[in-house]
């Protein structure tokens, strides 16, 4: 089992929260998973007014991708923007970028309004390039969000502290709009005030009388509708989702910290995203990604690291960055669930009307799962379904 930098800052002098043993037998609202994604839907529904709502973690809060990621707020997917115009048109390509950037909004919204100390920033984003191909893709991207009324920009050289340690990279698609966050201190920050039964693993969910029984070890519960919220976990819960959400494996890791801040303040990611790294406020390197060399191994549910990516990743700092004899603090793994068109998935379940899922965020998370939390919360209390959800809809694969 491995355990991330921040699942470990976060829990060095504090106790671990103590284990929830009794659910009540009847709620409102079951979510079922307690990241970035369950929490947040737990959040919302409060704020719409839902008293009765749960959340049911198998582990604690954040163990899962949330607790685990490089912790950037992009907007966008993760394919350059002209990608995006290329596959859903100009029109929907703007629709996406716009609603996460709302989501960025939600964050911040959501960090002052609970004063949740996590470290966030509006340090805005480079994509670097790392060849010609993805050069010329940015500089298309720039022009085109530029149309659009975004304020980006294309700089042949990253400039301040970072300009000479990055200077290899052929210049990057610089967005102000971006950000950086302790994801974990962030979701564990969200959940206060939310009703959450850790060490809760569900294993099973059935349709009662018009409403759902939701089985853990020993223990059932009743609610009016369940809300997967589980991500790469959901085919283990219903085969449903068994070809449609893939889990794949990030690896990471944290140099002890340096003497020094090299990098700036930013966050970077490069080579179409499977490379991304940041300094944070210690000044530890934070690396991860690269799994686009490992693709064959990098898959399935396994909390494991492998020599070979975390050598590579090491290997990519002193090349990249000219870094050499730094130590490791942290080494770890997390699982993200894609989908085959790169879209989350959110609807209820064509089996089970009284399920409502949203999973499938595939490695973007944190730059969309407060603003589809929100739509699912709204559309649950007040029956009004967004363009955002009809878009991510379920039924666009359903078979
Ligand atoms: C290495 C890495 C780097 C990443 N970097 C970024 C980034 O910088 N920015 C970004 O936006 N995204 C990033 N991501 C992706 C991001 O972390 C995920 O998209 C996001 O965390 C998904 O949140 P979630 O709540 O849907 O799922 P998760 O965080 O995976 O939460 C699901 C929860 O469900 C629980 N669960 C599963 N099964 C059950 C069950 N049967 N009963 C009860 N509970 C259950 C799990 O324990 C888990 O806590 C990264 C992911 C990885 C792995």
């Amino acid at each position: 089992m491995t355990v991330s930098y921040w699942q470990k800052r976060y829990f060095s002098g504090r106790s671990l929260p103590p284990k929830t043993e009794h659910a009540r037998d009847r709620y409102d609202i079951a979510v079922i998973g307690g990241g970035i994604s369950g929490i947040a839907t737990a959040y919302f529904l409060k704020k719409f007014g839902c008293d009765n709502v749960v959340v049911l973690e198998k582990n604690y809060i954040g163990y899962g991708a949330t607790g685990r990621n490089a912790g950037f707020i992009l907007s966008g997917l993760a394919e350059p923007y002209s990608r995006l115009i290329v596959a859903m048109g100009e029109e929907s390509a703007r629709e996406i970028m716009n609603s996460t950037m709302e989501n960025h909004d939600l964050i911040e919204s959501a960090v002052s309004e609970n004063k949740i100390d996590c470290h966030y920033d509006k340090c805005g984003s480079y994509h670097l390039a790392t060849g010609e191909l993805e050069r010329k893709e940015l500089e298309e991207s720039t022009e085109m969000m530029i149309k659009h009324g975004f304020d980006v920009e294309y700089q042949p050289k990253v400039p301040g502290k970072a300009k000479d340690r990055l200077s290899g990279y052929l210049g990057g698609f610089f967005n102000p709009a971006d950000g950086k966050i302790d994801p974990f201190a962030f979701v564990n920050g969200l959940a206060a005030g939310i009703e959450v039964v850790t060490d809760f693993e569900v294993t099973g969910i059935e349709k009662k009388h018009g409403a759902v029984e939701i089985r853990g070890d020993n223990v059932r519960i009743e609610a009016e509708m369940a809300i997967l919220a589980v991500n790469a976990y959901a085919p283990l819960l219903d085969k449903y989702f068994s070809d449609l959400v893939f889990p794949v494996r990030g690896q990471m890791l944290a140099t002890s910290p340096l003497p020094a801040n090299i990098l700036g303040e930013s966050i970077y990611y490069a080579n179409f995203g499977y490379d991304y790294f940041r300094q944070f406020d210690d000044h530890a390197l934070i690396m991860g990604g690269l799994r686009n060399r490992f693709f064959k191994n990098e898959t399935g549910y396994e909390d494991i690291i492998s020599d070979d990516l975390q050598r590579a990743l090491e290997e990519y700092i002193t090349a990249n960055f000219g870094l050499s004899g730094f130590g490791i603090d942290e080494r770890w793994g997390g699982v993200m669930g894609n989908t085959i068109d790169g879209l989350p998935l959110i609807g209820s379940l064509p089996h089970n009307s009284s399920v409502l899922a949203m999973v499938g965020f595939n490695g973007h998370g944190f730059g969309m799962g407060m603003v589809t939390a929100r739509d699912l919360a709204r559309a649950v209390m007040t029956g009004e379904n967004s363009d955002l959800l009809k878009r991510f809809s379920i039924k666009r694969l359903s078979r």
